[in-house]
């Protein structure tokens, strides 16, 4: 994602960004030509799409945050969001070390709430064993390519 001072032709210069920790992401680029800002706020859900499409923000990283709306953003408001019978909660599943190896390649910026959409999936699943088969198995699942 890149943003472009028009007036300039130039394209603008990452320069804050922000995760209050309600998911709410705030990001300023600057024009280093006329010197022009322009911030980006982005809702929860906004925020949860950017980071499922895989778009890291600016060049810094920060401490992972757990975003509590992964679940129903990514259910989609489904009926039985909330009914289904986990065996598992999502803190118990395990992973195995080439699953652990593969989530580290995930950006920083998104990596809790990766680590977090694959734990609650496999929960769901009631899989107590994360590995890269089942993380192929969700993400083609939950239709999140390029996690
Ligand atoms: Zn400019």
């Amino acid at each position: 994602m890149k943003f472009l001072c028009v007036s300039c032709d130039r394209v603008m210069a990452f320069a804050e960004r922000q995760i209050p920790g309600d998911g709410t992401l705030a990001a300023v680029f600057v024009c280093d030509s006329c010197g022009r800002e322009i911030a980006m706020l982005a809702n929860p859900m906004e925020t949860q799409l950017v980071s499922s499409l895989g778009v890291k923000i600016g060049g810094r990283t920060v401490p992972e945050q757990p975003l509590e709306h992964t679940r129903t953003n990514l259910e989609g408001g489904r009926a039985d969001a909330f009914e289904g019978e986990s065996r598992l909660t999502p803190g118990a599943v395990q992973w195995d070390a080439d699953a652990m190896h593969r989530l580290q390649r995930v950006p920083a910026f998104v990596r809790g709430m990766v680590k977090r959409i694959y734990a609650d999936w496999a929960a769901e699943h009631g899989i107590p064993m994360i590995t890269t088969a089942v993380m192929d198995r969700a993400r083609a699942d939950l239709g999140l390519e390029g996690m």
